[in-house]
């Protein structure tokens, strides 16, 4: 989301280079990496996970800009599935004050988003940024093979400019390439970001992967949430490399 509103408010996002020194200072914060990350693109800064890179991006769009681009994203309003509405994420993004700022670009400070709406949010920049609204399905068929009932697909709103979403696809499926690895997701053209969100209290962070396939015959988007499981990647992106090797042999 934090890249979302970069690519349309940065205007030199993609030909500038980005320097991290393992920690950035905002409004009297210290915004902080594992370690340093070096000298790197924009494309390297989302694949290595850095939080300087997206602090510093988070309070140069400011904070109605962050706040205009998790509502837009569907992240702050209940979604409807098969009748459940799901609860609505909520950030802060305050004004006059970098250092929050920069944590909630991150996804720490306050962030609190549903699975299921951000899973919406990932169909959604696989589809050029207009959102598939998710659906349960119980049954598709009788024991015979006979259909029981329609499915009919729908769509939500627009969340992103198709060519955000084209770009934010882009990047994402080079992430999996250069990072997660494409042995783990074989054949699915996979796209994808980690996210390890700590949640203090002495708990182990909450793992996330989330992403969609490119592959036009298993168009499928996901989100895995473990809490308190640890690192994005190899937590939940392990899980979602499991159930998504069982999905694409169906
Ligand atoms: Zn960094």
């Amino acid at each position: 989301m934090t890249l979302a509103a970069a690519i349309d408010h940065v205007p030199t996002l993609f030909s500038r280079e980005f320097t991290c020194d393992g920690r950035f200072e905002a409004g009297g914060q210290v915004i902080t990496c594992p370690s340093a990350h070096g000298t790197m693109t924009i494309g390297k800064a989302l694949t290595v996970s850095c939080n300087c890179v997206f602090g510093a991006l988070a309070t140069e769009v400011g904070p109605d800009v962050m706040a205009q681009y998790a509502d837009k994203a569907g992240l702050t309003s209940s979604l409807s599935v098969s009748g459940i509405q799901t609860a609505k994420g909520s950030f802060t993004f305050p004004t006059g004050d970098p250092g929050n700022l920069a944590w909630a670009g991150i996804g720490q400070h306050n962030d609190l988003v549903n699975p299921c709406n951000f899973m919406a949010y990932m169909g959604a920049i696989a589809r050029g940024g207009v959102p598939a609204t998710p659906q349960l399905v119980y049954q598709t068929t009788t024991a015979g093979g006979i259909p029981t009932s329609m499915y009919l697909k729908k769509h939500g709103a627009r969340m992103l400019d198709e060519a955000t979403a084209a770009k934010l696809s882009d990047m994402m499926r080079d992430n999996v390439v250069n990072n997660y690895g494409e042995k783990r997701f074989p054949g699915m053209e996979l796209c994808a970001k980690s996210g390890t969100a700590e949640v203090g209290g002495g708990k182990r962070p909450n793992a996330w992967f989330a992403g969609f396939s490119r592959d036009p015959s298993h168009p499928y988007a996901f989100v895995v949430m473990v809490e308190n499981g640890g690192g994005g990647n190899a937590v939940a992106g392990e899980v979602a490399g499991q159930v998504l090797r069982a999905a694409f042999q169906e």
